[in-house]
């Protein structure tokens, strides 16, 4: 799939800064050791199911599937990780790594929050000091995320630079490591970034494709015959996808569609037009980018897809065509999601929710003999506020309402 300085169909690469290039070195050293050493993996194994419910199960959706009348829905459950989705599964990775390496401090980016908070997680449980950087603007956006980060101990930097979101976090956090590098480890969120980032986020994701593959030959005695995650910086395609690799399964990968593709409101960097090849952030991929090489903003209801990059292996499977990449809007993913938590009591992330709404449009042209599996990749409880707003529910403004105006008359506190 790769080759040894991590590019992908000429996708990839390291653009470090020269000053990083030692601190890389020994990363990949430290990554190719712990890869060929069986106990790492089996320390990763133990830590797993003992702190994040692995095996996670897979979830035959009995009413989806009669609800479609199409091949049979299986769903893969990351939502069921200890804080709540399949970022555990690379933290707690990367946190073995850390300790490996004799390293005291970690330091990592975040949009939405969830990787801050599954950083934060994972410093508290191995010791290690921790600083978060966010944008300024998701700061204020994710109060929950940022709170909770602060009680796990880890300092939260708002990040003042550009934009002030996600894009504007990452570049705070490569200064931060050009200063520290020799305590510090850069606990990277997906797999983007430079080479070894990409293949090492992957590899600790691979845990979701091993297990599922081997879930739906028990129950199904065959292999599915289509498989959908969606698409951020792809970690989590990625980690289910890597298990159906060599078979002849059909991979499908969601990305956010937003307002509509024609709409330049939207995170689609493989599946529109709009995406074009270029190097940032310490890598060369598909970005949403102007002609000058401008990053463009980005829209989705979805927090966790809202980025302008995407993992150059994804970018590689695209080129050869082994992946599909599609969009779901974001008016797509809230009626998906509304039906799943009604049809099958489960709350997906809004995240998850796009590879759901594409799923079903393409399931009921399915035998009923074959089946598919959607990758959940977190759990939904988080988008309260989102969801609750675009449902328009009325008994849930009104409990804001009511919170604000104790606030107002210091009745809280
Ligand atoms: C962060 C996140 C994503 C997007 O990240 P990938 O690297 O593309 O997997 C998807 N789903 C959930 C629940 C997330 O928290």
């Amino acid at each position: 799939m790769n080759n040894e300085r991590g590019y992908y169909q000429g996708f990839g690469g390291a653009f470090i800064p020269e000053i990083l290039t030692a601190t890389f070195d020994q990363l990949v050293k430290a990554f190719q050791e712990a890869k060929h050493d069986p106990g790492f993996w089996q320390e990763y194994l133990e830590i797993m199911s003992t702190y994040s419910c692995r095996p996670t199960p897979l979830t035959f959706a009995e009413n989806l599937t009669r609800h479609f009348g199409g091949a049979k829905i299986y769903i893969k459950r990351e939502d069921l990780n200890h804080t709540g989705a399949h970022k555990a599964n690379n933290v707690m990775g990367q946190g073995l790594l850390v300790k490996r390496m004799g390293k005291t401090r970690v330091i990592a980016e975040t949009g939405a929050g969830q990787h801050g908070v599954a950083t934060a997680t994972m410093a508290a449980k191995f010791g290690f000091e921790c600083t978060i950087y966010m944008g300024e603007v998701d700061v204020k956006r994710q109060r929950p995320n940022v709170f909770w980060m602060e009680r796990l101990g880890a300092k939260v930097v708002p990040v003042k630079d550009g934009a002030r979101t996600l894009k504007d976090a990452i570049n705070e956090a490569f200064r931060d490591w050009v200063r520290n590098m020799d305590n510090t480890h850069y606990v990277l969120g997906t797999a983007c970034g430079p080479h070894p980032f990409p293949e090492m986020v992957s590899y600790f994701q691979s845990i979701i494709g091993t297990e599922a593959r081997k879930q739906i030959l028990k129950a199904e005695n065959k292999l599915p015959e289509r498989v959908y995650a969606c698409v951020g910086g792809g970690s989590n395609a990625l980690g289910i996808f890597s298990g159906f690799m060599d078979d002849p399964v059909a991979l499908v990968g969601v990305e956010a569609g937003g307002k509509g593709l024609n709409t330049g409101l939207h995170a689609s960097r493989l599946s529109s037009k709009d995406g074009s090849i270029g190097v940032a952030q310490g890598y060369k991929t598909f970005f949403l980018q102007d002609e000058d090489g401008q990053m463009k903003e980005t829209h989705s209801v979805a927090a966790g897809l809202d980025y302008v990059g995407v993992s150059p292996i994804l970018a590689g499977l695209k080129e050869t065509g082994r992946v599909r990449f599609e969009a779901a809007t974001d008016f797509e993913v809230i009626e998906a999601l509304a039906l799943t938590i009604q049809k099958e009591g489960v709350i997906p992330a809004l995240e998850s929710a796009h590879a759901f709404a594409r799923a079903f449009k393409e399931v009921p042209s399915l035998s009923p003999s074959s089946a598919i599996i959607i990758n959940q990749s977190g759990r939904g409880d988080k988008d309260i506020f989102t969801v609750a707003d675009a449902f328009s529910d009325p008994a849930w403004k009104a409990f804001i309402q009511q919170k604000a105006e104790e606030y107002n008359a210091e009745k809280l506190y």
